[in-house]
C-alpha cells in the first residue's frame, strides 16, 4: 500500500483500463506506443493529492498554473509522429515529464525543453529517479528548439502557438514531423507539419485547448 492509500496493483489495473478505454478503443492500436503508456506510471507524474485521478480521461493540473495532458490526447500526438524507435525526439514544454517519458520508451534520444526551472526540475529529478538514461533536460525557450541536437526526426510541442515557430520547422530532418497546437489561447487546432523534398506538409488532426508557448516565438504572455 502506498502513502495515498492506493496499492500498487490498484494503480496497474486502472493504467490498463486507461490504456484500453481510452487510447485502444479510441483507435490507437500501435503495440509500441500501448506498452509505453503500459510501462509508464502517470500516478507519479501528477501531485500526491491527485492521484485518484491520474488515469482520469481528462488533463490535470500540475502546479505553476500548468497541466499534463489528457491521455488520449498524448497517444494522439504521441501516435501522429509515426516512431518506429532509433529516433531523436524534441519535447517542448517539459511539464511533468509523462509526455517525455513515453517518448523515451518508444525512440532513442529525447531532448526536452521547460521555461519554468522548478518544472524542469522536478521533471528531471523524476524520471532519472526512474533510470530513464535517454532523455536530456534544458531550461529555456522551446520555441528556438534546442539547436544543438538538431536536426531532430520528431518534434512535438505540449503548448498552444499563435502560429508554427519557423525556429522548430528549421530544426526537423527530412521528412520528420512536427505536433503543434496553433490557434487562440482558448482554443486551438492541433496540426501535424511534415518535411518534404519541395517544403512543408501541414494537416489538421483535432480541436485542442492548451496552455500558451510563452517565448520569442510563442505569446508574449
Ligand atoms: N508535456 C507536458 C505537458 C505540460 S503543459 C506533460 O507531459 O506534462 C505545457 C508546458 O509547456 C508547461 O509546463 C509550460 O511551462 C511549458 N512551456 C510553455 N511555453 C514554453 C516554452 N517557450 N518553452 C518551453 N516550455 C514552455
Amino acid at each position: 500500500m502506498l502513502e495515498s492509500g492506493f496499492s500498487e496493483e490498484d494503480l496497474a489495473a486502472e493504467c490498463e483500463l486507461m490504456v484500453r478505454q481510452q487510447i485502444l478503443e479510441r483507435g490507437i492500436s500501435s503495440p509500441a506506443l500501448l506498452d509505453a503508456f503500459l510501462n509508464v506510471p502517470r500516478h507519479l507524474f501528477v501531485p500526491a493529492d491527485y492521484i485518484s485521478q491520474a488515469y482520469d480521461d481528462r488533463p490535470l493540473y500540475i502546479g505553476s498554473g500548468q497541466t499534463i495532458s489528457q491521455p488520449y490526447i498524448v497517444a494522439l500526438m504521441t501516435d501522429s509522429l509515426r516512431l518506429t524507435g532509433g529516433e531523436k525526439v524534441l519535447d517542448v514544454g517539459t511539464g511533468s515529464g509523462y509526455q517525455a517519458a513515453i517518448l523515451a520508451e518508444i525512440a532513442a534520444r529525447v531532448y526536452t525543453v521547460e521555461r519554468i526551472p522548478e518544472l524542469a526540475k522536478s521533471a528531471k529529478t523524476l524520471l532519472e529517479g526512474l533510470s530513464y538514461d535517454n532523455i536530456e533536460f534544458l531550461d529555456g525557450d522551446g520555441t528556438q528548439g534546442w539547436p544543438e541536437h538538431a536536426p531532430y526526426d520528431a518534434i512535438i510541442v505540449a503548448a498552444a502557438a499563435p502560429a508554427v515557430p519557423e525556429s522548430l520547422k528549421a530544426q526537423l530532418k527530412m521528412k520528420g514531423r512536427l505536433v503543434i497546437p496553433v490557434g487562440k489561447p482558448y482554443g486551438q487546432m492541433l496540426k501535424v507539419v511534415t518535411r518534404t523534398k519541395k517544403g512543408f506538409t501541414t494537416r489538421d488532426a483535432c480541436p485542442c485547448i492548451f496552455v500558451k508557448l510563452i517565448g520569442r516565438e510563442g505569446y508574449e504572455q
